[in-house]
């Protein structure tokens, strides 16, 4: 592929570094794991979409610029590198509305789409189960057949933002007698507000509440709100999985922005012969990774699909995001500890890594198998 931008891509890239530079806040804002910083973060989201940078590559008539998937990673190499916040509406913006674009109606994602570039709408992703994690197949929650839609119940956990979003989609039982445990599955939108639903906050290490599991009582949902086909929730739900860790989730600006400010705190304490080599290997690191999502991306535009690489791509992000942060670390010492909060809390998010949207085990698993063509494990 040709990796030389063109003149429009570099207008756009100079255009949102001068809005960037123009809004970004000066001060971090709070955490968005706090009711505070959550709705800073909502403000801030209705910031970028009143001016059509919430969602760069969606089309217009839903807040976006149709600009693209290269112009979007330009933009997040922007975005990032402006220091700019981390990104409440995630959820919704790079798991549920590419799912909606994919598989949704028109009428659902004129309904969806405005309200989640704007953040007036966040929305929470309800997989995990307290027994479906990592097989997430035997989900037990169910959706039964009800006049004009559909009620649900079970219990749902680990639902990042959960505590203060809005709305949340999940993958839930529809047809217990189906033969195998991926058939029979049904991908919904529901309320968090809706009667019967109770939202309960999980504690993390640092008592931040945003984390929540969820218990579903016979929830309403109508028909309005069924993704796709009742019954095909599993095929609908692995495209999802494959934009949360292929393209979509971490894009590379993120880890470029990081490794640039490692370099510059590396300098900053005097050059440490002990760090030179894991500065270093950050720099290249997230380079490459640069490098493989342009791949990556121009084969989607070219009309491929993405496969199993995404798990790869997945396994790679993950553990640069924490080498980057344990070095930023080391270099800090217990001033790290004690009073940066940007490097202390990356690195607590960047311990999760390994584990969302699929634990790493699990992609080598899916490299091994469907990449490399190795036998199957026993499980
Ligand atoms: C910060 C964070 C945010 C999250 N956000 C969300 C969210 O918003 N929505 C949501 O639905 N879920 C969310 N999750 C849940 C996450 O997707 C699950 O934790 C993950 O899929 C693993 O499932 P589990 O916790 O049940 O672990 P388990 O599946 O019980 O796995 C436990 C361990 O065994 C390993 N293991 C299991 N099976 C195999 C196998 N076949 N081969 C090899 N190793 C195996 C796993 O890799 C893991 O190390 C989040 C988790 C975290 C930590």
């Amino acid at each position: 592929m040709d990796l030389t931008h063109s003149e429009a891509d570099e207008e756009f890239r100079a255009e949102a570094r001068a809005w960037l530079e123009a809004h970004v806040p000066r001060t971090p804002l709070p955490s968005l794991e706090t009711a505070e910083g959550f709705a800073a973060h909502r403000a801030w989201e209705a910031e970028l979409a009143a001016d059509r940078w919430s969602v760069v590559s969606w089309p217009q008539r839903y807040g976006g610029r149709d600009a693209g998937l290269l112009r979007w990673l330009v933009f997040e190499e922007e975005y990032w590198a402006a220091g700019a916040p981390g990104r409440v509406g995630q959820n919704g913006v790079s798991l549920l509305a590419p799912t909606l674009f994919d598989h949704g109606t028109q009428e659902q994602r004129a309904r969806v789409l405005p309200p989640m570039a704007t953040g007036e709408v966040v929305w929470a992703q309800a997989w995990s189960e307290p027994e479906a994690g990592s097989d997430l197949a035997s989900l037990t929650s169910r959706a039964v057949r009800t006049d004009g839609g559909w009620l649900l119940s079970g219990q749902k956990t680990w639902s990042s933002r959960a505590a203060f979003a809005d709305r949340a989609f999940g993958l839930f039982r529809s047809d217990p007698g189906a033969p195998k445990p991926h058939q029979g599955l049904t991908y919904l939108m529901f309320d968090l507000r809706a009667p019967g639903v109770t939202v309960r906050p999980i504690g993390r290490l640092d008592g931040r509440p945003a984390f929540a599991e969820l218990f579903l009582d016979d929830v309403f949902v109508p028909d309005e709100d069924v993704l796709g086909e009742p019954g095909q929730g599993w095929r609908i739900a692995m495209s999802t999985a494959g934009n949360e860790r292929g393209l979509t989730l971490r894009s590379p600006g993120r880890f470029l922005a990081s490794a640039h400010r490692l370099a510059g705190l590396w300098r900053e304490r005097g050059c440490p012969d002990h760090a030179r080599a894991r500065v270093a290997d950050a720099l290249i690191d997230a380079r490459a990774y640069q490098l493989f999502t342009y791949a990556a991306a121009s084969r989607f535009l070219e009309g491929e699909r993405l496969g199993p690489e995404s798990s790869m791509n997945k396994v790679f992000w993950s553990e640069l995001d924490l080498a980057l942060h344990e070095t930023a670390l080391d270099l800090l010492g217990e001033e790290g500890e004690l009073t940066d909060s940007l490097w202390s809390e990356g690195y607590v998010f960047a311990l999760a890594g390994p584990i969302y949207a699929g634990t790493n085990e699990i992609q080598r698993d899916i490299v091994a198998e469907r990449l490399l063509g190795l036998p199957k494990g026993r499980r």
